[in-house]
């Protein structure tokens, strides 16, 4: 567990924290990334954190690695490289720091270890899991196994490194389909998002796709209703859905993609009005770039990815603490399960 009160009595001994307007107008340059989203007096307090990461990460030779459901201050303010997990573990690879701290949860910085050993990676907060990876071990992989024997298991790259070291390749949301219609195999398992699995089984007809029950807390919570309600509340409204979503909610969309398939779309398409039917910061970190984009609807928080702040970054940082490792024969299992998704996502072109 965390010692808040602690942290922060280290921190203020070290750092002048204090709320300062002066500070923040010498940063507007940072802050215009976010000033759609984030007021000035809150711009004021997180002005003197944002100052003291970004030079501490200069004296220890790191680099941020922050997901897209980062807030807007770290998204925006802190990250050196922004995307979705997948995108931050390839770019932990070829980043020439020695530290990477993960903005983002704890299965994000196991693959950031995973496939870069000897780099520290540093996790501001060690209980921000995740409902899908906590759903599924190894010994949940075996009895898959076991019920559909010969059958390959693609494990979602939201998984522990163990459960990526039982499966034999990876996928993300946005390679899913391509990689499960690329198995040797009629029957295919996939671990451990059964809404992903759904929504791959609709898209691959011609493979017998079999799941495990997990689910992600944030996306489970839309219902095919909401959509209908919200559009009959807000005609014209494009809804962009996350392929975690269930599938009736994703068929009710206009659109399902991936995290960074979500951001192509917007970008290309900027509809007058948007509601993302996903993770809560998503249109919050995209809307200073679109201003002609007007985002709207609800916004559904994870809890998980909420638990990283300006603050325990810098402790983090400060006190090179919460580094993760990961066990050296877990981790070459489970590298090339990632490294299977690579290759073969580049044999095919995705
Ligand atoms: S949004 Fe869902 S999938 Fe992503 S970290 Fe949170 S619980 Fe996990």
């Amino acid at each position: 567990m965390f010692d808040l009160p602690a942290q922060r009595a280290h921190l203020s001994e070290k750092f002048d924290l204090t709320p300062s307007p002066e500070l923040a107008a010498s940063m507007s340059d940072i802050y215009d990334r976010m000033s759609r989203v984030v007021t000035p007096a809150d711009w004021a307090i997180y002005a003197p954190y944002v100052k003291a990461i970004n030079d501490l990460k200069a004296e220890r030779n790191a680099v941020i690695l922050g997901h897209n459901y980062m807030t807007p201050e770290i998204y925006h303010g802190i990250s050196d490289f922004v995307g979705d997990s997948l995108q931050l573990a390839i770019k932990a690879t070829e980043v020439e720091a020695e530290v990477i701290v993960q903005c983002g949860v704890h299965f994000m910085a196991e693959t950031s270890k995973i496939l870069s050993p000897k780099k520290t990676v540093l996790m501001p907060d060690m209980e921000a899991g995740c409902s899908l990876a906590e759903s599924i071990t190894a010994e949940g992989i075996a009895e898959m196994r076991r019920r559909y024997p010969g059958a390959p298991v693609v494990s979602y790259v939201n998984t522990t490194a163990e459960v990526k070291a039982a499966s034999d390749i990876c996928c993300t949301s946005s390679n899913a389909a391509q990689i499960v219609a690329a198995m040797d195999s009629d029957t295919v398992i996939m671990t451990p998002d059964q809404y992903l699995a759904q929504n791959v089984a609709r898209d691959v007809p011609q493979k017998n796709v079999v799941w495990w029950e997990g689910s992600c807390i944030v996306h489970e919570q839309y219902t095919a209703q909401d959509l209908r309600e919200f559009r009959e509340w807000n005609p014209g409204t494009r809804l962009i859905a996350h392929p975690e979503c269930p599938p009736d909610v994703v068929a009710e969309a206009d659109f399902s993609g991936s995290t960074s398939g979500i951001i192509k779309y917007v970008t290309d398409e900027q509809p007058e009005k948007a509601m993302l039917i996903t993770e809560c910061s998503m249109a919050s970190n995209i809307a200073d770039a679109l201003p002609q984009v007007d985002f709207v609807g609800p916004c559904n928080m994870c809890p998980y990815m909420k638990k990283i702040t300006l603050e325990k970054v810098l402790y983090a940082l400060d006190t090179m603490t919460g580094q993760v490792e990961v066990d050296p024969d877990v981790a070459e299992k489970a590298r090339l399960s990632v490294q299977r998704m690579i290759d073969l996502s580049r044999k095919l072109g995705i």
